[in-house]
């Protein structure tokens, strides 16, 4: 049964070899879509195709979409994933970890979009899922430069939901809460504790239950009258 309407489908996930990108990538495989995804440094799961790419490389980028599309067919589904942290308290964040984030959580999702997005708007079908945060909801302690990227990203999927609304095109976020993987694993423990007290659910999300928001948001049958949203899971952290 093709449950998600995604059955042959293209999707292309950025940063799909470990964390919830590596989730993404298995859930979408179950859902029958055709995945591709990049990496940086290690691959991951197996997919259609996976080879490397970096989000900050315009030049990159524009590669990685080409190459999907000879190789594997016209891209349906694209999911902005590929994310860095760089935290600290504002007055001690650096020029180059101020910029380093921007570049990636921000400026990559442009690199990745702007070769594929007037594409899908000729065909007049795709959606887009963009990973942002509950800290570009809530803001956090400690992460100036990381809410600043994942509040962007809601204004920029915000706006491509009202654009590509004429040609066919979805643009949905979806806003992950602290999820067990390298990311939050690299926060010290008593940080992690105290984050535990304030989300209601006292654990962290396992990356297969974003996964599985982002499948949602991407199928055509689940989430058809959906555009321009944010679907929050976050354990009830941020309502
Ligand atoms: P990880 O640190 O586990 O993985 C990050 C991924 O991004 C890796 O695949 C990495 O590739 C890739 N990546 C980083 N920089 C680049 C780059 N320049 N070009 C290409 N790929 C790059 O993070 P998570 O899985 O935890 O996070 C995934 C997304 O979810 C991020 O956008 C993050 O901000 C967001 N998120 C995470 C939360 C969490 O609690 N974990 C909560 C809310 C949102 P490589 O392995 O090769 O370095």
């Amino acid at each position: 049964m093709d449950h998600f309407g995604l059955k042959d489908r293209v999707m292309f996930v950025t940063g799909g070899n470990r964390g919830i990108g590596a989730a993404i990538v298995e859930v979408l495989n179950k859902t029958g879509a055709r995945v591709v995804y990049t990496y940086r440094n290690e691959p991951g799961p197996q997919a259609e195709l996976a080879f490397r790419a970096d989000v900050t490389d315009p030049a990159s980028m524009d590669e990685a979409i080409d190459r999907t599309e000879n190789e594997v067919g016209p891209i349906y589904g694209v999911v902005l994933n590929a994310g860095i942290t760089k935290d600290n308290l504002f007055p001690r964040i650096s020029v180059e970890d101020w910029y380093a984030v921007i570049d990636t959580n921000l400026n990559g999702i442009f690199n990745t979009l702007r070769p594929i997005v007037p594409r899908l708007y000729d065909r007049g079908s795709g959606s887009l899922v963009f990973i942002s945060s509950v800290v570009g909801e809530q803001g956090n302690i400690g992460q100036a430069n990381y809410a600043a990227s994942k509040s962007a990203v809601i204004g920029l999927a915000k706006t491509l939901g009202l654009e590509g609304a004429r040609y066919g095109v979805r643009s949905n976020v979806v806003a992950p809460g602290f999820t067990s993987t390298d990311m939050v694993k690299a926060i010290p423990e008593k940080v992690q504790e105290r984050i535990l007290q304030k989300i209601p659910l006292r654990r962290f999300a396992d990356p297969e239950e974003v996964a599985w928001a982002v499948a949602f948001m991407m199928s055509p049958l689940m989430a058809g009258y959906i555009t321009g949203d944010v679907l929050s899971v976050n354990g009830g952290q941020y309502t």
